[in-house]
């Protein structure tokens, strides 16, 4: 017998991106709403009236009226190993990875403190209303095998890799060309396209790989169907020009990248803030991704990500944590920083577009929006229950909003982990909040 639930609750989704299309054609908001999950997938989602008119056999029905679901949080760049890291104030990029990153992520070829950490950060992303992200592990192995093991005990759709550096970084964090081929090799055997996992071959960035390791990261991309590519690009001026001492021959930064064959529909490329025209067209043409941190752009003080040349570009463009150089997990607080981005650019974004971000612009960002990021029929149900009550401030607020858009504003602005109420993976209640 079929496993049914119904889900009555306002629900709100994304059918496109609210700037290229009207808001009746971008999103579909049902006040009254019920969303209806068979076996772990969506079946049904409309008004009330509409999907309890007609429901399978036996299904439960969960009222949670005064609720509001959405897809899970979709979070396109964020290194699990650099929790422990979080808030590590007083430096910007090269120097924050010396002083921070790099003595933390040494601690990860131990399979006990790796499984302990992969854990704790699966369980801290559902806390927070995310139910896929694209993750950096580190230079070890283990570290990789730890997070997927523990994605797959939660059924998780989850993208990692093992991070290829073999240069300019300290010793005992560097692999080889070679050595990063074969354990590459060996976790995509072991892990990709296993149940809803899916691996991405990660060089750190261009300055942390000899030529001879990227012309590997390439090779791998060949060889293997549906690998996701996931590094960083153009995040700070100081590392941009290493870049160009480093690989004098490459016409800019993403040309590194270009010349050994890393760019594509599955390639996601964090930050990406500082980019020459020539570059902007090349990524768009390429067909590959974008993940936009805000937060960690504000905090590291990388600089102001240009969201509107990428929609022009027709970049698929995605939010990222990118914890640790990002504050947190909390996606609603992306969209915050988001937004303050757009602010201070003069091209400000609506709460719509900012939730888009997180749900169907990330699900596309990492080319799974036939799966997931959006309520369409089929899609897995992954989702999360808000809760626009959450804290007496929010109830003080929301009850005052009038508009959808103005209740996204206030989630979003004032909103944090909170707001998430409970996450559902599968159809399957993976956390609730007390
Ligand atoms: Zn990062």
């Amino acid at each position: 017998m079929s496993n049914a639930v119904v889900w009555k609750a306002s629900v709100l989704h994304f059918l496109e991106d609210p700037d290229s299309a009207s808001v009746n054609d971008a999103c579909e908001y049902f006040e009254d709403g019920a969303l209806l999950v068979v076996d772990g997938h969506v079946l049904m989602c409309g008004a009330a009236k509409d999907v309890m008119k007609d429901l399978p056999p036996g299904c439960e029905v969960q009222d949670l009226t005064g609720r509001l679901i959405v897809p899970g949080f979709i979070d396109t760049h964020v290194h699990y190993p650099q929790l422990e890291v979080l808030a590590g104030c007083g430096v910007q990029l090269l120097d924050w990875l010396n002083q921070y990153t790099f003595p933390a992520e040494r601690r990860f070829s131990d399979r006990d403190y790796a499984d302990e950490v992969a854990g704790f950060f699966l369980d801290q992303s559902l806390s927070h209303g995310t139910t896929t992200s694209l993750v950096f592990g580190t230079v070890s192995p283990t570290s990789v095998d730890a997070f997927f093991t523990a994605a797959q005990a939660r059924n998780l759709r989850m993208i990692a890799g093992k991070v290829m550096m073999d240069r300019n970084a300290p010793d005992y964090l560097l692999d080889t060309a070679e050595s990063s081929y074969d354990d590459c090799k060996a976790l995509i055997h072991r892990w990709h396209g296993k149940d809803r996992l899916a691996y991405a071959v990660t060089p750190r960035f261009a300055p942390t790989s000899t030529p001879q390791q990227l012309e590997v990261a390439g090779r791998l991309l060949q060889e293997h169907e549906g690998l996701y590519l996931h590094t960083h690009l153009s995040e700070n001026p100081k590392e941009i020009e290493w870049v160009s001492e480093l690989f004098p021959d490459s016409k800019n930064y993403l040309d590194v990248y270009d010349q050994y064959g890393l760019l594509g529909p599955r390639s996601v490329f964090a930050h990406s803030i500082h980019l020459c025209d020539h570059s902007w067209e090349r990524m768009g043409a390429s067909g590959s991704s974008i993940a936009f941190c805000p937060g960690s752009n504000l905090f590291l003080g990388s600089g102001l990500f240009n969201l509107g040349k990428a929609r022009r570009c027709g970049i698929p463009t995605g939010l990222g944590s990118d914890v640790g150089g990002g504050t947190d997990l909390c996606l609603l607080n992306s969209m915050k920083s988001a937004y303050q981005v757009s602010q201070l650019r003069e091209e400000t974004i609506s709460p719509l577009q900012a939730f888009y971000l997180a749900t169907l612009g990330g699900a596309r960002a990492l080319h799974l929006s036939d799966r997931i990021g959006s309520f369409r029929r089929g899609n897995e149900a992954d989702f999360i229950v808000l809760n626009p009550e959450a804290t007496p401030m929010l109830r003080f607020r929301t009850e005052k909003t009038k508009t959808l858009e103005e209740l996204l504003g206030v989630l979003m602005v004032i909103g944090d982990d909170r707001v998430i109420e409970s996450t559902v993976i599968m159809g399957q209640e993976a956390f609730r909040r007390d």
